[in-house]
């Protein structure tokens, strides 16, 4: 990874929410070589953000890491004043922090119900809040970028796909959609542009306990059609 791209993001500056490792961790890299100065957000995992800020920097890239728990309002809101006093302001968030606590229904506990919530869709709610505060307050940069700032949320296919024995990812997911969908209507007269991605299965932390087996391994494939897509597609 080199900044040897088209530094299409020269000048930006990124908040990656769960930087740290997995999709996050990809972000924060291609931002960076792209020319954003990015701050890698993690929540307990000093070491890994260490390791993806050296990648970036050994590659003359710009990072920095941020400890701060999305669901906290305090570490949000100390986040924000932390990237205010190094860089003066944002341009992108990127809402990707994410968990998957999972129970069969009847089994799940209000703390894995309201755990997962609080990270995957309050987290992202108050990032974006915050976010849009600091597009408000620091106005249009014309030089810089055509909208006053730029909002992704990391959302999943279980935002319109059922899952069941993950109920409470899949209705966080459910959640981020709409999140989006009304944030987008709301802020796009300020031009504020606001979108969100939904992957499918990664192979990332996230999902090791739910491919723990061939058997549940099997499953989560069942819901990627690509080898049935793949064979009817024209040959290119
Ligand atoms: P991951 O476990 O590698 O990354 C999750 C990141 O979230 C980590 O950096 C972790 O530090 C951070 N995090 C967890 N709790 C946090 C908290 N309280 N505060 C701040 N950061 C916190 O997993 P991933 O697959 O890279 O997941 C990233 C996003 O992508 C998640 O939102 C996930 O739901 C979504 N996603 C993943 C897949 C997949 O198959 N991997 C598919 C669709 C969507």
């Amino acid at each position: 990874m080199a900044a040897t791209s088209a530094n299409r993001l020269q000048n930006q500056i990124a908040l990656i929410t769960g930087g740290s490792s997995g999709i996050g961790a990809g972000v924060a890299k291609a931002m960076a070589a792209e020319g954003a100065s990015v701050i890698v957000n993690y929540a307990h995992s000093a070491d890994e953000a260490a390791a993806v800020v050296k990648e970036i920097t050994d590659a003359g890239g710009q990072a920095v890491p941020f400890q701060a728990d999305v669901s906290k309002e305090d570490d949000v809101l100390a986040m924000f004043d932390f990237i205010r006093e190094k860089f003066g302001t944002l341009q992108i968030l990127v809402n990707n922090s994410g968990i998957q606590v999972d129970a069969k229904f009847v089994d799940m506990t209000l703390a894995q119900w309201q755990k997962v919530i609080d990270v995957n869709l309050t987290g992202q709610f108050l990032c974006a809040r915050e976010a849009a505060r600091e597009f408000l307050r620091r106005g249009p940069q014309q030089d810089i970028s055509a909208a006053l700032g730029k909002i992704i949320c990391m959302s999943s296919v279980h935002e319109v796909i059922p899952w069941a024995g993950h109920v409470n990812y899949a209705t966080s997911k459910g959640g981020i959609m709409l999140l989006m969908k009304s944030m987008a209507q709301e802020l796009a007269p300020h031009k504020i542009r606001i979108n969100s991605i939904a992957p499918g299965a990664i192979a990332t932390p996230i999902n090791l306990t739910a491919r723990d087996t061939p058997e549940e391994e099997k499953d989560l494939l069942t819901l990627i059609p690509y080898g049935e897509v793949e064979e009817s597609l024209p040959q290119c």
